[in-house]
């Protein structure tokens, strides 16, 4: 044998080895490697549930639909269930009869949602913690009036930011909410709803999935911004899209009560999630969020002016990613009413009467949202086409 055949044969043989082990890498990791499937909750209403499946980091996963009988499985690669779980979870409404969880081999647990009659679902992830969520939409009986949920920052043992002399963002925000709920409420044509009427503590996914159940037409969630620079003051409104813009990722961070780096880890991924992501329904939401959020901008800005000598700094319509606004079904929007840090704008939140024409300013841009608003349908016409 000559010698470049002795070192091709060689070669030949360590790239076989080479190819084994690379083939084998999948078997020989440790169960510890795998993503654990820690719990799975559910909200049942109506015409609506929402799953959330608990894991504990981010994963792949695989979605089927079976027909007769007619079920919807996920197939979450690399996982392993935590076998301490309820792993068979009755539902009973009209969309579930419940959802299974199991071990379906070594690396892949299987969450199975047993069906009765739906409309369409979406599935997306959620981060910090990571989940999963299953949206499963009954077949709907559309109200003619157009539905309004308003959503209170915080609450309970959540105070959002504290302003001087501990005004609490959460008291300020559900006072306007009240207020806001009174002014809509004189429209005959208008339902509406709050996430919460008091001091009680609602998940910040939980609060988009209420909306949902309401099958709204809008969401409107109010907040008291913060800033360690005390001198930053005015009004500004955000809907949901991915920005790098360091102010908004801060106030952002603030709200969805994570870190600027677990922000920016967010933002790394973004770019894969936004094209996923990308279909119709993603579309003409961003674009009436857009809208919205516009018009309630421009009305607070003006009403409030008026009353307050010009003296009200706008700090306009900007983009934001707030866990609050992921997976609302309809425009959505996030205010930012005034910074509770700032000293003289504290001064004015403390005010019945500021909080009051802030009321009446969100509900005259809802007022002229809704005049321009599409039909219901094209909302409804836009879901299906996250159908599988
Ligand atoms: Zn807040």
């Amino acid at each position: 044998m000559r010698l470049h055949e002795k070192v091709n044969l060689l070669s030949r043989g360590l790239f076989s080895l080479f190819l084994i082990i690379f083939l084998l890498i999948p078997f020989l990791a440790p169960a510890a490697d795998l993503v654990v499937v820690n719990n799975i909750r559910f909200w049942s209403y109506d015409d609506y549930t929402r799953i959330v499946i608990h894991i504990s980091e981010e994963a792949e996963y695989i979605e089927r639909r079976l027909k007769d009988p007619d079920r919807l499985y996920l197939d979450i690669l690399f996982s392993r269930i935590d076998e301490e779980i309820n792993k068979d979870i009755t539902v009973e409404n009209r969309m579930l009869q419940g959802v299974r969880a199991g071990q379906f081999d070594e690396n892949t647990v299987r969450v199975v949602l047993d069906l009765n009659t739906i409309k369409y679902y979406k599935i997306f992830m959620l981060d910090e913690p990571s989940r999963i969520v299953v949206d499963v939409f009954g077949p709907t009986v559309f109200s003619s009036k157009k539905r309004i949920v308003i959503d209170a920052g915080h609450g309970g043992k959540d105070p959002g930011a504290i302003g001087p002399k501990r005004l609490l963002e959460k008291d300020v925000v559900l006072d306007i909410a009240i207020k806001l709920k009174k002014e809509l409420a004189r429209h005959k044509n208008y339902e509406v709803f709050l996430t919460r009427d008091r001091d009680i503590f609602i998940p910040l996914e939980q609060r988009t999935a209420i909306a949902n159940s309401k099958n709204a037409d809008l969401f409107v969630s109010i907040h008291a911004n913060a800033s360690p620079r005390r001198s930053l003051r005015g009004i500004e409104t955000y809907f949901l899209n991915w920005t790098d813009e360091e102010e908004a990722l801060k106030v952002a961070a603030r709200e969805n009560a994570i870190s600027m780096k677990q922000m920016r880890k967010i933002g790394k991924k973004m770019n894969v999630l936004d094209i996923m992501l990308n279909d119709l329904s993603r579309a003409y939401k961003r674009d009436e969020s857009n809208k919205l959020a516009h018009f309630v901008q421009d009305a607070m800005v003006i009403k409030l002016n008026q009353q307050y000598r010009h003296s009200i700094v706008d700090l306009g319509v900007k983009r934001g990613y707030f866990f609050v606004l992921v997976g609302a079904d309809m425009p959505s929007v996030l205010v930012e009413v005034s910074f509770i840090t700032n000293l003289l704008e504290a001064k004015l939140l403390r005010k019945d009467s500021y909080r009051e024409r802030l009321a009446y300013s969100i509900a005259s841009g809802i007022n002229q949202y809704m005049s321009v608003i599409p039909q219901r349908q094209t909302v409804a016409e836009a879901g299906k086409s996250l159908a599988p």
